[in-house]
């Protein structure tokens, strides 16, 4: 029976494509239109957007972001075998998916969008993280997107939205909430993928600020937590000597106990101490 879009379900769409899922291409499908729409819902409201996807693979969530109204949707797909089942989407909603085959590290999706642009992907989880990183680090603030709806493994989406004093609360927590808003929208079994990776998944949404949460400079930032949380057990006034021979006084201007640990020190904890650091 054919889905709400006219399209063939996504079982179909495999079957008749070939698209036997690759593990070194991270590819676990969501074949579940339902699923597929409400996570394109986690995004807000598409109407006036153009989405940014990585990823597409057979078309599933590209299906919900159409559905669900998104103005334009850019897809970048790595996986040739995947481009046929993505150009009957196209046909279906003409004029509003674009696909481009290659990299996501590598092409320039730019030239491709109009603002506002919102970003929503079910990340192969192998360049997940990199994506994200780079993301989050624009040469300027802000950067070209509104929002991130991002599929992770549920350990990496814990790490993003980690609080001071808990398991997973790090350098990725600190650089995505110093300038997002950041939480977990939606958990994921294994058994929603085929194949039914090892690991449980969540979407984490993203919403960016139009400034820093406190001030301070980005690179002083990324190296003082960097170094921190290498040595995330130790004494900051021990992990971070390399910062400098005078990084006691430095922490105790910043508010902060030498004797204190990286895991104890909150946002604003770091981002004064990035301050003290610069001078
Ligand atoms: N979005 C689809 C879904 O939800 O069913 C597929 C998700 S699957 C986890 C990840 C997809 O990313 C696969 O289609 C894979 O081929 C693609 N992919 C892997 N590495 C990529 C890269 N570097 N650039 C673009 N796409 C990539």
């Amino acid at each position: 029976m054919a889905a709400i879009d006219g399209l063939p379900p996504l079982r179909d769409v495999i079957r008749d494509h070939d698209l036997v899922a690759k593990k070194q291409l991270g590819q676990n499908f969501l074949l579940d239109l339902n699923l597929t729409a409400k996570i394109a819902r986690q995004a807000g409201d598409l109407s006036g957007c153009d989405v940014l996807e990585v990823g597409p693979g057979p078309g599933g969530l590209t299906r919900g972001l159409l559905a669900e109204g998104a103005r334009r949707v850019l897809a970048v797909e790595k996986d040739p075998r995947c481009l046929p089942a993505l150009a009957e989407i196209s046909a279906a909603y003409p004029d509003r998916l674009q696909v481009i085959n290659g990299d996501a590290l590598e092409v320039d999706v730019l030239s491709h969008l109009t603002p506002p642009i919102r970003v929503v992907a079910n990340l192969p989880y192998n360049v997940g993280t990199e994506l994200l990183v780079r993301w989050l680090t624009p040469k300027v603030w802000p950067p070209f997107w509104e929002s991130l709806t991002l599929m992770f493994q549920r350990e990496v989406a814990e790490r993003i939205v980690a609080k001071p004093r808990t398991e997973h609360y790090g350098r990725l927590a600190l650089l995505v909430q110093w300038r997002c808003e950041a939480k977990i929208v939606l958990h994921l079994p294994p058994e929603a993928f085929t194949p039914a990776p090892k690991v449980h998944s969540a979407v984490v949404h993203l919403t960016r600020l139009d400034s820093p949460r406190y001030p301070a400079d980005g690179a002083v930032l990324a190296r003082i937590t960097a170094m921190a949380f290498n040595q995330r057990r130790k004494m900051l006034r021990s992990s971070l000597k390399g910062m400098g021979p005078d990084i006691e006084e430095k922490l105790v201007a910043a508010g902060i106990a030498p004797t204190a640990r990286a895991e104890e020190i909150s946002l604003e904890g770091f981002c004064a101490l990035a301050r003290e650091v610069a001078g």
